[in-house]
């Protein structure tokens, strides 16, 4: 069993936490100075923090790989401080119920900053559209698919992998 140094650990989260914090600044943007854009960058924070909390509470415990170092992202080690192993044999089904919760995380901030770009035009409101598209659909993806999912040890009953290599096949 391959194991992640805490290093190793960060790396493997810097993509969701780059997404996360583009989607903030976009939302803070959004409204040209609005103090609206600023509560609502620091509640998309909050929410990229408790998508992840909720990961750990809901999808970890059911993880062959629950509280060791072969969990690529450390949330498995995180989650066994607060919750206990449950029966592996639900990952997948666990998984499919709760992705769906941080799904918005990649949708907000497109669907908050098109419209402003279409109402009032600002090539820095754009510019960070731009970025953080390229960041959620593209760089996140192939990290995850290339380099993190791709050396989990759960990927042969990860939904979002196995959904991956059927498309390539
Ligand atoms: S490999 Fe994925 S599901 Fe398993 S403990 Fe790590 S983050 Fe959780």
């Amino acid at each position: 069993m391959r194991e992640y140094s805490p290093a190793q650990e960060l790396f493997h989260n810097i993509p969701y936490i780059g997404m996360t914090v583009l989607g903030a600044i976009v939302l803070g943007v959004a409204p040209g100075g609005s103090i609206w854009g600023i509560i609502a960058g620091i509640a998309f924070l909050i929410y990229g923090l408790a998508g992840t909390l909720w990961i750990m509470v809901f999808v970890c415990p059911y993880c062959g790989y629950w509280d060791t170092k072969a969990c690529p992202c450390g949330y498995g080690r995180i989650a066994a401080k607060f919750r206990k192993k449950k029966p592996i044999e639900c990952f997948s089904e666990k998984f499919k119920k709760h992705i769906p919760v941080i799904v918005p995380l990649w949708l907000i901030p497109v669907l908050v900053g098109v419209p402003f770009v279409i109402r009032s035009f600002s090539w820095t409101l754009l510019g960070l559209l731009v970025v953080f598209a390229i960041e959620a659909f593209v760089i996140l993806p192939v990290a995850s698919t290339k380099h993190g999912c791709k050396e989990c040890p759960q990927r042969d009953t990860c939904p979002w992998m196995k959904k991956k290599s059927k498309n390539a096949a």
